[in-house]
C-alpha cells in the first residue's frame, strides 16, 4: 500500500515465503509518513527517559503535540529516570500524527555500549514484536542510532534489514524513512545485497 506523501522509493520482498511482507525505502521526514491511520505506526529513536530530545525524537514530539509527552510520562519507570531501557520498546498513541501509534525504542550509543550490535538488533526486534502484538501491519523506522548515537550506518542497515526479515510473515510492510541521501543510498545498497534474491 502506498504511504501517503511517499511516492517513489524502492520496494523489496522480505523473504521467499508465499505472502511475505515487503520492505520499502523512502527519503524524507518520518513524521509525515502514514498508510491508513489505523494499523500503522512510526518508530521513535527515543532516549531512556522517553520525554523527548533532539533529532527524530524532537521532530516526532513536535508533530504529535504535547499530549505525547504526557502519555510518555505515564509509562512506568523501571529505574529512576528510565522508562525504556536501551534495546526495549514501548507503545503510545500518536495524537496529532497521521499514524495510529508511536513505538518508542532506544538504540545504543555506539561508543558506550559493550555490544552495540546486540542492542541495536534488540531495538528493532522489540519494536517489531510490539507492533505485531498490537495489530500493526505497517511500520516505519528511522535509522535508529545513526544520528547523535553515531552507529556506523552500513553496519546499522544490515541489522535493520536482517531483523525486518525475521518478521516477514507477521507484518505486511516494514518501511525505512531515511533523512539524507547518504543514508538512503546505504539502506538501498544493503537491501539489494540482502533481498534481491527474493524478487519475482
Ligand atoms: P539517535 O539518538 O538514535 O542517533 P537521532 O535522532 O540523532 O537518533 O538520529 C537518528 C536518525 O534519524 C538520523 O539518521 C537522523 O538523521 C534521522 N532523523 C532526524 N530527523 C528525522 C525525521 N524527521 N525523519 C526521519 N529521520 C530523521
Amino acid at each position: 500500500m502506498a504511504a501517503s506523501g511517499f511516492g517513489g522509493g524502492e520496494a523489496f520482498r522480505l523473504s521467499a515465503a508465499p505472502g511475505a511482507g515487503a520492505l520499502k525505502l523512502h527519503k524524507g521526514d518520518i513524521t509525515l509518513w502514514s498508510v491508513n491511520g489505523a494499523t500503522d505506526a512510526i518508530v521513535n529513536a527515543a532516549n531512556e527517559r522517553m520525554l523527548g530530545g533532539g533529532g527524530v525524537d524532537g521532530a516526532i514530539h513536535r508533530a504529535a503535540g504535547p499530549e505525547l509527552v504526557q502519555a510518555c510520562r505515564k509509562v512506568p519507570e523501571v529505574r529512576p529516570e528510565v522508562r525504556c531501557p536501551t534495546g526495549e520498546a514501548r507503545i503510545t498513541p500518536a495524537f496529532k500524527l497521521p499514524v495510529s501509534r508511536v513505538i518508542h525504542t532506544v538504540g545504543p550509543i555506539y561508543d558506550m555500549d559493550k555490544h552495540p550490535e546486540v542492542s541495536l538488533k534488540n531495538a528493532y526486534e522489540n519494536s517489531l514484536k510490539l507492533a505485531k502484538y498490537n495489530g500493526i501491519q505497517y511500520i516505519a523506522f528511522p535509522a535508529i542510532s545513526c544520528g547523535v548515537y553515531r552507529y556506523p550506518p552500513k553496519e546499522a542497515s544490515k541489522i535493520a534489514v536482517s531483523t525486518a526479515q525475521q518478521f516477514s510473515e507477521d507484518i505486511k510492510e516494514v518501511h525505512f524513512v531515511l533523512f539524507s541521501d547518504d543514508l538512503y543510498e546505504i539502506w538501498h545498497e544493503t537491501a539489494q545485497e540482502m533481498l534481491s534474491q527474493f524478487q519475482k
